[in-house]
């Protein structure tokens, strides 16, 4: 028998939706697809676009989670207290970082997925709903956090004189820093970057940006390509070395993170003192602390000198691009899980991501998590 999607409506300021109709119209073959009415409104894709694409529009939540066999939710929790049917959920939940958003999801009849958790391997490239979210991010913190200094990003020369170009710093070199730098260096301005792993200098100076030494730095191979965390010592040599571009930066973008730990905080109070008059920090690792001392998350904070941004989902202010890059990561992991007899041989996607079994937890990373809490 053929299995029914349904598309939940994002809540609390989420604006972006977990498939496009150009996806439903590919899974049409499929499966059937419900979508809640308006779940696609913030991100531009209009229910009668779905319904063009063969969905159906159902505005009963109840009723839809009810008949979902797979449920796509990129971060919104959902009631099942009345659920009476086997299904799947698949979300984006952060759960390394805050368990409690398994708990909605602990019914004895739900699967629950989180991409977030998705192997960083070529086979899951695809699904990567990370890259996806920190690409959009990492180029729109540029432009929201150039939208709010007096000063334009490259050098202009005009009747009036010569304007100099901005001064850039991002900090962490990932998926969302090298967005960052990208963007900053086709804006104009001159950017300088650090990271703690090696390999991110060449990508770094790859971009036309420069890459701030610090030698000392750890890294692990078993990391799976991510940073670890520093000790005490490290830090405070990193943040004596960057508060010298801190000074002179118009914009810093900082985007350090490492999973399932607080952010490394990389920019002390006092740096941030010494920063220039009309002066901005978007703090995309706010979320699990920033790497700002100052950073508040989802606040904008006015200081005497500096505006600090404390936002980790700017990239809900282009809900429409950022939707086309997730749905079509959500596209290819439903297809994937279809194609698969899930529980019966290992599989390092599904393995990976998947949280709860009949309700229960049985995901290593994430139960290695919570025994350490
Ligand atoms: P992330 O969001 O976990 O972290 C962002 C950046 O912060 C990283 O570059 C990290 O090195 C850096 N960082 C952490 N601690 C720091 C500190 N103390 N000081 C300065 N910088 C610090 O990382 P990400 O952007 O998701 O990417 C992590 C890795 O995964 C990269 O190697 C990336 O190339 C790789 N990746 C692989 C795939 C794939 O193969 N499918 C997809 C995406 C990313």
């Amino acid at each position: 028998m053929m299995k029914t999607i349904g598309i939940l409506k994002e809540s609390n300021g989420v604006s972006v939706v977990t498939l496009t109709p150009f996806n439903v119209e590919k899974l049409k073959e499929l499966c059937t697809v419900m979508v809640e009415t308006e779940a696609g409104h913030q991100a531009g894709f209009s229910d009668e676009a779905y319904a063009m694409a063969g969905a159906t529009i159902i505005s009963d939540r109840e009723q839809l989670v009810n008949d979902a066999d797979i449920l796509l939710t990129h971060s919104a929790t959902v009631d099942l207290s009345g659920n009476k049917k086997r299904k799947v959920v698949i979300g984006s939940h952060n759960i390394l970082d805050d368990y409690s958003r398994i708990l909605s999801f602990q019914d004895p009849l739900v699967d629950l997925y989180s991409l977030t958790l998705l192997p960083r391997t070529t086979k899951a490239q695809s699904m990567d709903v990370l890259s996806s979210m920190a690409a959009m991010s990492g180029y729109q913190a540029v432009l929201y956090g150039l939208n709010k200094l007096g000063t334009i990003a490259p050098m202009m020369s005009s009747a009036g004189g010569t304007l100099q170009p901005a001064k850039v710093l991002v900090l962490g070199a990932g998926v969302a820093g090298l967005q960052a730098i990208a963007t900053a260096k086709r804006l104009g301005a001159i950017v300088h970057a650090f990271d703690v792993r090696k390999q991110t200098k060449s990508e770094v100076e790859s971009l036309g940006a420069s890459f701030i030494e610090i030698v000392g730095a750890k890294e692990d191979e078993a990391s799976g390509g991510y940073a670890i965390e520093q000790d005490e010592d490290f830090t405070t040599k990193v943040q004596e070395s960057i508060a010298t571009f801190s000074k002179e930066a118009n914009l810093i973008i900082t985007t350090a993170r490492i999973p399932g730990k607080p952010a490394p905080k990389l920019i002390t109070k006092k740096m941030v003192d010494d920063m220039q008059l009309g002066s901005v920090i978007v703090d995309l690792a706010a979320d699990t602390g920033g790497n700002c001392a100052y950073t508040e998350n989802q606040k904008e904070h006015q200081l005497e000198n500096v505006l600090i941004i404390g936002n980790s989902s700017v990239f809900n202010t282009v809900a429409t691009s950022t939707s086309i890059l997730l749905g079509n990561n959500y596209f290819t992991f439903v297809k994937y899980l279809m194609s698969k007899n899930q529980m019966e041989t290992p599989d390092e996607i599904l393995d990976g991501t998947r949280i709860t079994a009949n309700g229960k937890v049985v995901n290593e990373r994430v139960i290695a998590e919570i025994n350490t809490y």
